[in-house]
């Protein structure tokens, strides 16, 4: 049996919309990734079985590995049809915003959507989620929007008509929120979840190799390359990875290539916490991502020092100068972090 995590009013609260509804829009963050498209699809998939009108829409495009997933291929990415984006969510009944807790997270369709007069409902799990829908429902202790999705659906009463290409989805954003379920995933009633997402004929080892085992030979060697530069802080606990535009071009970098490369650090025995710092060749500036295991807040380093925020082990923000830079801002922060970082637990 699950906890009812959320709340009771809520559930009864869409449940009004739902039932009223004809067309809904779902939205999800910039840069997506494998929860913010499991999640969004997992609950698509459901209301087509409702016979609504459902449309997913994220701003930009999302990695190729997430692309054999039931229904990606109806995403609307916002960057390519903002026209007909812009009609079905001003048209739209109720807009769902998943996985994200600021608006500006949906980037450029951030007007639209806060223009609609649809009713809007957000389904989160980072903390501090803004206040631009409706209903709130935001639980920053669930590792993954996914399992809200999942929650909210058998809340209202409909597991029964979870398909098999809703659970997949539902299943990857689960299973790529928590890295494979190695971080972030020790409450129990995830399993329970799998479980009845397994009841569905999910083959989980089957998309454990269709998300983790796709790599292009260029994706392999870049991470080799990566990884020769990698410069370790034994007395911070930390390691440091980076990837300048120059570096990129010569590996033939395409969009999702470094993906989960911040994770790899802390396969190191005593490393504690890792950054990422690549050169974003769009905008002039820096993506980080943070990493750490156990209670080393990388989201207080993110906001501190990196404009950003996330969870307490994988977080993320922006700098705004060159590499070398970036790099000097880190070595500070390691400093001011390094009783957190030396401390056991
Ligand atoms: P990633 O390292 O995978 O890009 O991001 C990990 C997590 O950090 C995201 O799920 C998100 O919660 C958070 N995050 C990433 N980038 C930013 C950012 O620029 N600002 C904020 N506030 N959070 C971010
Ligand atoms: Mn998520």
């Amino acid at each position: 049996m699950l906890t009812k995590v959320i709340e009771q009013s809520n559930i009864d609260h869409f449940v009004k919309w739902f039932e009223r509804a004809e067309k809904i829009v779902i939205v999800s963050h910039v840069g997506p990734d494998g929860d913010a498209i499991g999640s969004s699809l997992g609950l698509w998939h459901f209301l087509n079985s409702q016979d609504k009108i459902a449309n997913v829409i994220v701003p930009n495009a999302f990695p190729d590995f997430l692309k054999w997933m039931p229904g990606s291929k109806d995403v609307y990415l916002y960057d390519h049809y903002k026209e007909y984006a812009d009609q079905l969510i001003a048209e739209a009944d109720v807009i769902c915003c998943l996985d994200f807790n600021a608006i500006h997270r949906i980037d450029a369709m951030e007007e639209a959507v806060l223009a609609s007069p649809a009713r809007k409902i957000l389904i989160d799990h980072h903390l501090h989620p803004e206040d631009f829908c409706k209903i709130i429902i935001s639980h920053p202790g669930i590792s993954s929007t996914s399992e809200l999705v999942f929650r909210l659906i058998c809340r209202m009463g409909y597991f029964s008509d979870i398909s098999k290409e809703g659970a997949e989805c539902i299943y990857t954003g689960m299973m790529t929120d928590t890295g494979g379920f190695t971080y972030n995933s020790n409450n129990r009633e995830i399993y329970f979840i799998i479980s009845e997402l397994l009841s569905k004929g999910v083959d989980k080892d089957a998309i454990y190799r269709k998300v983790y085992n796709t790599y292009s030979e260029s994706r392999l060697r870049l991470m080799g390359y990566v990884l020769s530069q990698m410069k370790v802080y034994p007395d911070y606990q930390a390691a440091l990875i980076s990837l300048t535009s120059n570096e990129q071009s010569q590996f033939e970098y395409t969009r999702g290539d470094s993906e989960g490369f911040v994770n790899i650090p802390l396969s190191i025995k005593g490393i504690v916490f890792s950054c990422f710092l690549r050169e974003d060749t769009e905008q002039p500036m820096i993506k980080v991502s943070l990493r750490s295991v156990g209670t080393f807040p990388c989201n207080q380093l993110a906001s501190e020092f990196f404009n950003g925020g996330g969870h307490l082990n994988a977080s993320g923000g922006e700098f705004y100068g060159t590499m070398e830079e970036a790099k000097i801002v880190l070595e500070q922060a390691l400093e001011k972090f390094k009783p957190l970082l030396n401390a056991k637990g």
